[in-house]
Order: C-alpha cells, then structure tokens, then sequence
C-alpha cells in the first residue's frame, strides 16, 4: 500500500496519473493532504471515483493522541498512537523565537544510551515520513497555534531511519506544506559516523546536534554502546568534515550525570578536546529515568562546568529545562504508560 501523505507532489502526480486521472489532481492531493486529514472521506473537494481508488491502493498513517499533559509553563506532552498500536511520543514547547516540536522518528530505539527511556525496550520500528508530520499536524490542531520550530530529539534515532527522516525534512520545508525553514530545524544524533558524512552532502542548511555525553572514548563507552563502534577522536573527526562540508557550526549535547561525566576534570578535558573548533555545548542536567541509579548534577557543578568550558573559550550554555511536572522528556511518559 502506498502511504499517501509521505509523497511528494511530483510523485502524487505521477501517482495519479497511475491511476488514470489528470496530473493536477496530485497537486491538489498534495495541499490537501499536507494539512492533514484523518481520513479520505475529508477530501471532499475530490471525485468519489478518485476517492474510492485513493481507498483501495493507499495508506493513511494516523497519529491520534491517547494521552495529553500540560505542564504550567505551556509545555505539552503527547502521547501518540500510529495505525499499528505503536506509541510515540511529542513536545510542544513555547519559546520566544517561536513554537517548537520535539518530533519522534522511530518507536523505541535500538542506540541503548543507558542514561535514557525511550530505549529500554529496544527498537520497535521506524517511522514513516508522513508519521512524523502528522505530530506536529495534529499538536497545530490541538493548540490551534502554528509551530515555527522542529527538532528531531524525540525517540528514536533519526540517522537510523535516514530515508524516511529526509523525506520528512523536504516535505515538512515544502512552501505548500507547513513550509518550516531548514535554518528552524534542528536533529540531534548519537554520532552514526556514516550518515552523518551523508547528512553533509544534502546540502539542507538545518542545524546538526551530536550527543557527545562524555569528555572521552572511555566514558562515553560507558554510557552509549554506539561509541564501541564509532571512536571518540573518529566523531570528532566527523564533526569538522561536517562543518567544513556545510560551513554550519555544531551542536554538541552534554547531559550532566552526577558523579559520571560532570567532574571539573572532565569540564577541563572536553574543553580541551573542543578548543578550537566551531561548535557550542549545550549542557542539559539530566532528566530523571530511574535508569542506572544515575541522578542529576547539583545545580553548581552545572555552573561550574559551564563556567570552565567558557573560561577555555568553549561556548556552552545550560539548557532551561521545560515541562518537568509533566516528565516532559525522553521516554518518560511511554514508560509511564506501559
Ligand atoms: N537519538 C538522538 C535523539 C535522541 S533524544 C540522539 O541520540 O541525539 C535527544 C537528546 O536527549 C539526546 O542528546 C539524548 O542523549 C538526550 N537524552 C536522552 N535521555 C536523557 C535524559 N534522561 N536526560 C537528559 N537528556 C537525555
């Protein structure tokens, strides 16, 4: 079955052509269905014969909301079911520079970061294209406010479901869909070497995080299981080939695990490790999974470890964090749930 809404407009105008009906009618699918419907029978403005054939050889994904919590800073947390059963989650998030989505890419993950919830179940599948549209689609309809923002930092890991994710981000900057610049799109990755070497070449000016976690190859090790595959120095390494490539400045991830990666030495070490080339430290305290015992850096050593990067000429800011009465983050609420 073809899954209607993660095909672009030359391609549903090829379709219908496919399916024997004049090529502009894929153009008026494409606006319609970038909207989002919630079933064929809503494309009214569409001959029922056309619609019958749409309902024989396509797909509508679905992503309807089991669970919504809102926290008192505006913060919403959705829990999402897909046509499957499989649940997902999203956040919205209202900062100055606009609304913002936190998107999911696949349902669990299969990357194993000991410190997070989304992978405690491992990988159940990826997402398809018009799934990840449909969670910001249906939080729009839900708020009844326009989301400026995207960042892929929901579960999943997006460079494991490369195809799928980059159909999203042409589909999702489309000006006949929501139309959302790539310079408003940010996706974050555990570091897949490989894809993100990829990732340069697409030539899409959107803003690449990597979730460093560690100031070296042997914590990080302890942490991430990805960095048994890919070495510390070898994502370093990736990091500048990416800069140079797309001449955009990086993002690294850093979340303060007490007692694991946010010593003094270890704020010395990144620092020395980072000096000197172009990328900002976003420095997260951890959210509470109950995973490992692990426990949030006290409030001064994130200062402090902001203070020595800074003080070494590496540019690191504390991320405020939203929606913490709600377990607004990573997995929580889906653990909850389960
Ligand atoms: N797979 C992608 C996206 C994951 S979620 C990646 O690894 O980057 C986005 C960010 O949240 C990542 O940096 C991830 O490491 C981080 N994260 C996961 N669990 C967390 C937790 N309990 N507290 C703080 N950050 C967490």
């Amino acid at each position: 079955m073809t899954d209607l809404m993660s095909m672009t407009e030359p391609e549903l105008m090829e379709f219908c052509v496919s399916l024997g009906e004049p090529a502009y009618r894929g153009k008026q699918l494409f606006g319609w269905l970038q909207k989002g419907i919630r079933s064929f029978d809503e494309l009214k403005n569409l001959p029922a014969s056309l619609r019958e054939k749409l309902k024989a050889n396509c797909l509508l994904c679905t992503c309807r909301a089991v669970r919504r919590q809102i926290s008192t800073d505006g913060t919403r947390k959705y829990l999402f079911e897909l046509y499957d059963g499989e649940r997902i989650e999203s956040v919205f998030m209202r900062y100055r520079h606009g609304n913002t989505v936190c998107v999911s890419t696949q349902a669990g993950c299969r990357m194993g970061c000991s410190f997070c919830a989304s992978t405690v179940n491992g990988l159940k599948r990826s997402l398809c294209a018009s799934e990840m549209l449909l969670q910001i689609l249906e939080i729009q309809s839900d708020t009844g406010e326009r989301v400026s923002n995207v960042v892929l930092m929901g579960m999943g890991e997006p460079l494991d479901n490369y195809e799928n994710v980059m159909r999203f981000l042409r589909l999702v900057n489309d000006e006949k869909g929501l139309n959302i610049g790539y310079r408003h799109i940010s996706l974050s990755t555990c570091g897949l070497i490989d894809k993100m070497d990829r990732l340069a070449g697409e030539g899409l000016p959107i803003t690449l995080s990597v979730s460093l976690h560690a100031p070296n190859g042997d914590i990080r090790k302890s942490i991430m299981p990805v960095a048994n595959r890919y070495g510390y120095e070898e994502l370093l390494e990736a990091c500048v080939r990416y800069e140079q490539k797309t001449k955009r400045r990086i993002s690294f991830e850093y979340a303060l695990i007490s007692g694991v990666n946010d010593r003094p030495e270890h704020a010395t070490e990144l620092a020395e490790r980072l000096k000197g080339t172009l990328c900002h430290v976003n420095l997260i305290p951890l959210n509470h999974t109950g995973r490992q015992g692990y426990k949030r850096s006290e409030r001064d050593a994130v200062q402090a470890f902001a203070a020595a990067l800074e003080k070494r000429g590496v540019t690191a800011t504390v991320r405020r964090s939203l929606g913490n009465d709600i377990s607004a983050a990573c997995g929580q609420l889906k653990a909850e749930n389960d």
